[in-house]
């Protein structure tokens, strides 16, 4: 969900406070401290320990100092404090100590930094696969690469082979599959996937994910009909509402006459036979038209570490597909735009792990916590949406030029030259990009 994601503007704000100090350090090593210290380290920000006079190891390498110690050791100058208790009386300690550079997380990223870091229990892991990579619907910018992928269906065999493999690791608990695509109704065997998933979890939360332009077909199919299907293995069908023309009301009609419940609102978040019409699965409440996000690619990668943690699949779009989980769908669907357009966005063996070679579901919900290298490649913060439309299938939909200094935090880059080469790279391009200040040999200069 939206609300879950770390606010990047925050985010930058902590990485420019850790890059300003020779030391950091975290004020307290309660939960919020110990998540936000593994985010740290992920985002390669600079952090030294935590303050506290409780010794208790948190098993994270990272030191844990009194503040007597503190101030001893060193100068106060030269630290920095991030302070995540939410406690205004702990900043006016720390003030009282003589410590002036603090940096206080915000209530958003108190609360959505540790719900990103935090391993998923076995019943609120969600695992999505694709039933079938491509689509009729060919979407811009889809961030499983649908409108440029070869037709691509999921090895049946592999499939049922994973699930009983990922049945044995959660005690077959896991809390939600979703089947989609692509378009998963393109499946010819789609009730056999269906089938098999209720099977081998027979208390799992099931939905399939459509665009709903073969929904008719499949519900007047007498011998492989959906509906049955949805009913007897209790299926939630979430048919995204795209701005195309369908016969809704026929379908709904059909829906309704199987005994099927209808939901335009989000429906119980439980095992259930029912259709789900809606717009938006990110902003549940949103009823308008449907929008495109474009996801855009930095090519040559590059994107700031600290940045990934804002990213929505992140840790929650997890997939699954021929043994291995990965954290999101672009990384293993990536090789689709590899191939249209002759690009190299390198996927590494530990950019996903094989669940043949863990030793317990745990090692799984901890992958999906951490930052894999693919990461570099996505320019999170540059996300945005569009009104809805077919893709033309340029790269542009996928990717974005970053800017010529790199990712670097906007608010000071700089660059240091004379007024002529400072034409030349276009004071407009430095705006553009965010920069709101540089310096012309020795003269600061302020864009307004
Ligand atoms: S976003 Fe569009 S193209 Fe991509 S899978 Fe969904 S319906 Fe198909
Ligand atoms: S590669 Fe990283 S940043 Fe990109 S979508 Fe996946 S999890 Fe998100």
């Amino acid at each position: 969900m939206v609300e879950d994601n770390p606010n990047q503007k925050e985010l930058e704000k902590m990485a420019v406070f850790c890059n300003k100090y020779n030391h950091i350090f975290l004020y307290k090593n309660d939960y919020i401290q110990r998540m936000i210290a593994k985010y740290m380290k992920m985002a390669s920000l600079k952090i030294d320990g935590y303050i506290s006079d409780n010794n208790e190891s948190v098993n994270d390498e990272l030191q844990i100092i009194s503040f007597d110690k503190l101030k001893m050791e060193y100068k106060k100058s030269k630290v920095g404090i991030i302070v995540s208790s939410g406690k205004d009386e702990d900043v006016l300690q720390l003030k009282k100590y003589g410590f002036k550079h603090i940096f206080v997380v915000d209530e958003w990223n108190r609360r959505t930094i540790p719900y990103k870091m935090t391993p998923r229990s076995k019943e609120n892991f969600w695992v999505e696969v694709n039933l079938a990579d491509h689509c009729n619907l060919n979407c811009q910018c889809c961030d499983h690469f649908s409108p440029i992928a070869e037709p691509t269906f999921l090895n049946f065999d592999q499939y049922v082979k994973d699930l009983k493999r990922l049945s044995d690791l959660t005690d077959n608990k896991i809390g939600l599959i979703k089947l989609q695509g692509g378009e998963p109704l393109l499946n010819t065997k789609l009730i056999d996937y269906i089938r098999v998933t209720r099977e081998i979890f027979p208390n799992a939360f099931i939905c399939v994910f459509t665009a709903g332009l073969l929904l008719k077909k499949w519900g007047n199919d007498e011998n492989n009909n959906l509906w049955k299907a949805v009913k007897d293995y209790e299926i939630e069908i979430r048919w995204t509402h795209y701005p195309i023309p369908l016969k809704f009301d026929e379908i709904r009609k059909t829906v309704e006459n199987y005994g099927i419940e209808w939901w335009e609102t989000p429906p119980p978040f439980e095992k259930g036979a029912r259709v789900w019409f809606f717009s938006e699965i990110g902003a549940l409440q949103y009823k308008g038209e449907k929008h495109s996000v474009k996801h855009p690619f930095w090519t040559n990668g590059g994107v700031a570490p600290f940045r990934w943690i804002s990213c929505y699949q992140f840790n929650e779009s997890i997939v699954l597909r021929d043994g291995r989980i990965y954290t999101c769908p672009m990384i293993p669907y990536v090789h689709f735009f590899n191939e249209y357009f002759k690009c190299n966005l390198e996927v590494k063996e530990e950019d996903s792990i094989d669940i043949y070679k863990v030793e317990s579901y745990e090692e799984i919900a901890e992958f999906c916590t951490r930052r894999v290298s693919f990461c570099s490649y996505c320019a999170v913060h540059h996300r945005y949406s569009r009104p809805w439309k077919q893709s033309e299938h340029t790269i542009e939909e996928w990717t974005e030029n970053p800017p010529f200094f790199g990712d670097s935090l906007n608010t000071f880059v700089l660059f240091w030259g004379d007024k002529a080469t400072l034409l030349k790279l276009g004071i407009e391009s430095l705006k553009n990009n965010g920069i709101k200040e540089t310096w012309l040999k020795t003269k600061k200069v302020i864009f307004k």
